[in-house]
């Protein structure tokens, strides 16, 4: 059993695909997965696309620090939509949201302020945060800190034991994809061996970052199980008692009240 908690079946590369991929997942043992929302018609997008899953598929919104550089001063207005269309249902968080200093499309403090109000969003409407850093772990904890009742989960958590540590401190579950398997990830190891069982998450961020031997290939989430056996490994844990932690840990951190089909009684 093993739950891909952030996946783009949206994205143009999976699209098309994207009802082979999730019976592939099904076959490979996946409980479930949340695609993830970039902007609001990306979001709508997740919505109808996970309607047609019977559940298997949860889907997120928000506004990434990328469609909002798109957006420019028409950040507000989508803000506005976001707000309604999470009022609507059917999400089961809002995200992925960030600072991204990599890039650094937009000024700090532009990203810090866009952060914070889709922050107080997802506080207003009860739902967990998907969060998107890059090259941004001080700002990032300080404005957590700031946000104590905010809760959720540092995606494609790729930093060292000091930046997991903080994030743990403050709450926070750590999400582990397939830079985990790269042979340059050993500070990303080293940081999966420290998180506290019941903090840790799985993910692919498909199309994105495929684990090892698929690396450099279009990721999907069935090959979430390899990040997961990784992880097992590293940990010295069974990778089926490993699976149904951080299934349960994602059931935990996703559930809401509108949603009464996620399953989890798949053994
Ligand atoms: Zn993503």
């Amino acid at each position: 059993m093993v739950f891909d908690t952030h996946c783009h079946l949206t994205h143009p590369k999976l699209r098309a695909d994207a009802e082979a991929l999730v019976s592939r997942a099904r076959e490979a043992g996946l409980v479930g997965c949340v695609t993830i929302g970039t902007g609001v018609p990306d979001a709508r997008a997740c919505l109808e696309l996970a309607a047609g899953t019977a559940g298997f598929v949860r889907c997120s919104a928000g506004i990434d620090p990328f469609s909002a550089h798109d957006l420019g001063a028409g950040f507000d207005d989508a803000c506005a939509e976001l707000r309604e269309l999470l009022r609507g249902g059917g999400f089961c968080a809002v995200g992925e949201i960030g600072l991204d200093y990599h890039y650094d499309l937009d000024p700090r403090s532009v990203q810090a302020e866009r952060l914070e109000v889709q922050l107080a969003l997802a506080q207003e409407l009860d739902l967990p945060v998907v969060i998107h850093v890059r090259e941004a772990h001080d700002d990032m904890a300080r404005v957590l800190a700031a946000h104590p009742r905010c809760r959720g989960v540092i995606h494609s958590f790729t930093a060292g034991c000091a930046e997991a540590e903080r994030y743990l401190e403050l709450g926070w579950y750590l999400a582990f994809n397939g830079v985990a398997t790269f042979n340059s990830g050993e500070s990303v190891r080293r940081a999966a061996k420290i998180t506290p069982a019941d903090r840790l998450l799985v993910e692919t961020d498909s199309p994105y970052l495929a684990p090892v031997p698929h690396r450099g290939k279009r990721c999907e989430p069935a090959y979430v199980v390899r990040t997961l056996e990784q992880l097992a490994d590293v940990r010295g844990e069974p990778a089926g008692l490993l699976g149904r932690i951080t299934t349960e840990n994602a059931h935990r951190l996703f559930a809401s009240d509108d949603v009464s089909d996620f399953d989890t009684t798949v053994a």
